[in-house]
């Protein structure tokens, strides 16, 4: 599990990746955060640890995931060849668990009574409040009161789930507002509680910790790919919000440099201030939520308002690897607007069968364009990060009628 990978073997010891990383918070969290990392290098060499941990992937949530050969889109697009990488078929429908699973395990070797998180759309609290229950802790989700009645099925998941569901009143009573309560709270009994972040951000040792846990997608992606075509893809494509499912796909290839990578940002409705959430794209290096990175600011460096379609890409900041990953120029990073989002969505379910969510329907927006300009004896791995049943209530009733529903 620990990356051996040469040159790309970070963070260094403080969290950094380049200048990227690190932790930047008040003094009394940063004792926590050093337990945390002192924790997690322990159990990084804990041979009981990564065989429960793989006990779990294979027989909790259905690992290894398969790779599937997109042979009607392919052949539509008469471009490259298109694989999808089925992270959508895991237990709860998309990547999140498998960081979520190893976060409850730290939690648990730590001796905690309790995990809690915020979460926006509810993804990200509905694969932790799995986690706990099979591991046998406490849940507190934080959850802003929009979107508390914006996403109602996920909330419903979480209750029956037994987790704790935290309405969040203040501010704008969305994402934000949510980290910054559940974080006040933890700060007042960070003893007994563990905050599990949701993607590769946060202080130092999150981004490395949820990359590690993730990067089990990319591992086995690579002996798959290679069992089933006797090569290497050309391509790798991910979605970006966070950016830790790319992260997962991307980490096992760094080293192959003949494996050109695409990180896919949202441009949303336009590339205008607050209707995109390109944050690689457009943004430049800044502080948020405790470490470095490209960030959607304001000229103080405060975050900018984001919109995208899929609420998972909707974050003004993201993991520190990737801007250094960027500035390196060994992954290029790219964007689908909605438009193109929503297209991908119907045409991956109406030639395959395959609703994705649409975040990953970013990476397949992007994949189909990037295929139609390469040969057919090219190929394309796509990271099909989740699963779209939580949006077809959204899509059918925003979208329906532009595709004959
Ligand atoms: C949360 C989510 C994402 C975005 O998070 P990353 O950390 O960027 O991977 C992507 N796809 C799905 C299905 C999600 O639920």
């Amino acid at each position: 599990m620990t990356s051996t990978l040469k040159g790309y073997a970070l963070p260094d010891d403080k969290g950094y990746f380049g200048e990227y990383g690190g932790s930047f918070i008040p003094e009394v969290l940063q004792t926590i955060m050093d337990d945390i990392t002192a924790a997690y290098n322990d159990i990084r060499k804990d041979p009981e640890f990564h065989r429960e941990l793989t006990y779990l992937y294979k027989h909790f949530v259905g690992r290894p995931s398969p790779i599937f050969h997109a042979r009607n889109l392919s052949a539509k697009l008469e471009g490259a060849q298109i694989y999808l990488k089925r992270e959508d078929l895991n237990h709860t429908g998309a990547h999140k668990i498998n960081h979520c699973l190893g976060e409850a395990l730290l939690a648990k070797k730590m001796g905690k009574k309790k995990i809690i998180a915020e979460t926006g759309a509810g993804q990200h609290g509905v694969a932790l409040a799995t986690a706990a229950v099979l591991v046998g802790l406490e849940c507190d989700i934080y959850m802003g009161e929009v979107d508390i009645a914006k996403e109602y099925p996920n909330v419903v998941r979480m209750k029956i789930l037994g987790a704790n569901l935290i309405p969040v009143s203040r501010g704008t009573r969305t994402l934000k507002d949510a980290v910054d309560a559940a974080f006040e709270a933890y700060l007042e009994d960070p003893v007994t509680q563990l905050y599990a972040i949701g993607s590769v951000v946060g202080p130092h040792p999150f981004p490395m910790m949820v990359r590690d846990f993730q990067q089990v997608v990319g591992m086995e992606a690579r002996e798959q790919f290679q069992e089933m075509t006797g090569k290497l893809p050309d391509n790798l494509v991910a979605c970006v919000g966070g950016g830790s499912n790319a992260m997962g796909l991307f980490t096992a290839f760094l080293e192959d440099d003949a494996v050109a990578m695409y990180g896919v940002e949202p441009s949303g409705r336009s590339l205008k201030e607050g209707e995109h959430a390109a944050t690689l794209t457009l943004g430049k290096p800044g502080v948020l939520h405790g470490f470095k990175s490209y960030l959607l600011q304001d000229g103080e460096g405060m975050p900018l308002p984001v919109y995208s379609v899929a609420s998972g890409l909707d974050y003004p900041g993201v993991g520190p690897q990737h801007s250094l990953l960027k500035d390196l120029g060994r992954v290029q990073y790219v964007t689908a607007d909605d438009k193109e989002t929503i297209d991908a969505f119907f045409i991956l379910s109406r030639t395959e069968g395959i609703i994705p969510a649409l975040e990953s329907a970013h990476a397949l927006a992007f994949a189909m364009k990037r295929a139609k300009e390469l040969d057919p004896s090219q190929s394309i791995l796509v990271n099909l990060s989740g699963r779209g049943d939580k949006d077809i209530d959204f899509v059918v009733d925003t979208y329906g009628k532009d595709y004959g529903i």
